[in-house]
């Protein structure tokens, strides 16, 4: 089988995951499988489905929790297929799951192409950012977005255009239906100024590190916002700033982010949320829902 998948992409066994996830955190995978393009992201699924072995697709790792333990499937990563296209004159670009969110902003913005702005400073690919609906400022991917080109679940290629796209806050029927592996997607946009645009990049910028722990591993912000009101503001009005277990620690600059301070655990940070969680919910009466994802910890 090994063999086979070689013809299709890379593949290595038993590999870490510490460094592909932005907590730093986690154990290792039995595969690991970096296809070569989409075609080959289906024959390789094929394989594992003959051979009965479960998956899971990999964006940049920035918005989940991983197991301390071997994660007994494979895990793909689409980190090739990141092509970006630009058609500035269709107001248009096209971008592979596996891009960079940030790189797909930069290039829109050297083409005089605005609206993706907001997203400059989330650390995601576009397949991951799709899934769960990335946003900032008020701003959400979802919105730009006009077509995204999916594998169902019988390995047949759809798209689906932007009235057939349920998302709200923080999610989408990607998110929520656990059907589909993200491809490709297109996006509208607006033509501007590319000038505006850089300044409107540095000011978020700017913003990011006057408020939230970069210099740390985390993966963004823990909690989604209940309606009216902040995650963060919650969990700082219990006095969780700084509480510490292992080597997880609720950030001292911005409580609703948890960042890797000493070798965390994947068992610290899974216990700290809930212990934030469990906190806030007894001293305020608010249940918060998590935004980061827990993987293979049933
Ligand atoms: C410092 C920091 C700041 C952040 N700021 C923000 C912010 O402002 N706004 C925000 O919304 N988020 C923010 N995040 C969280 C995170 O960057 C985003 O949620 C990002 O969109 C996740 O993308 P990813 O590629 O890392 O996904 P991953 O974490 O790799 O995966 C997330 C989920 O998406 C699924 N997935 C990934 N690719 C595909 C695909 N091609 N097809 C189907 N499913 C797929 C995975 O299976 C997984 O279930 C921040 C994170 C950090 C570390």
């Amino acid at each position: 089988m090994i063999n086979k998948i070689k013809e299709y992409g890379n593949i290595e066994e038993h590999a870490p995951l510490k460094n592909l996830n932005t907590y730093h955190i986690g154990g290792t995978t039995k595969y690991l499988i970096s296809p070569n393009s989409i075609n080959d992201l289906i024959q390789i699924l094929k394989i594992l489905k003959e051979n009965n072995i479960k998956y899971f697709i990999l964006g940049n790792g920035s918005n989940i929790i991983l197991n301390d333990r071997e994660f007994d499937g494979a895990i793909i990563r689409l980190n090739k297929l990141n092509g970006i296209e630009i058609h500035p004159s269709l107001h248009m670009a096209y971008a592979e799951a596996g891009a960079m969110l940030p790189k797909l902003v930069q290039e829109a913005v050297n083409n005089s192409l605005m609206g993706l702005e907001f997203a400059s400073g989330i650390p995601g690919t576009v397949g991951g950012s799709i899934y769960g609906n990335a946003g900032a400022y008020n701003s959400c991917i979802l919105d730009y977005v006009t077509s995204v080109t999916v594998l169902d679940e019988d390995l047949n290629v759809k798209v689906i255009e932007h009235e057939q796209i349920n998302y709200s806050y923080r999610t989408s029927m990607f998110k929520e239906e656990k059907k589909y592996i993200i491809l490709a997607a297109k996006f509208y946009l607006k033509e501007g100024d590319k000038e505006n645009s850089l300044n409107i990049i540095e000011d978020r910028r700017q913003r990011r590190v006057a408020s939230q722990p970069l210099e740390y591993p985390s993966a963004g912000s823990v909690f989604r916002n209940p309606e009216g009101d902040f995650a963060g503001r919650l969990i700082e009005s219990c006095n969780l700033k700084g509480y510490r277990i292992g080597g997880a620690e609720v950030s001292e600059k911005h409580a609703n982010f948890i960042v890797n301070i000493d070798n965390a655990t994947s068992k610290d940070v899974y216990e700290l949320i809930n212990y934030v969680h469990d906190t806030v919910l007894e001293k305020t009466n608010v249940d918060l829902h998590i935004e980061q994802e827990f993987i293979d910890w049933e």
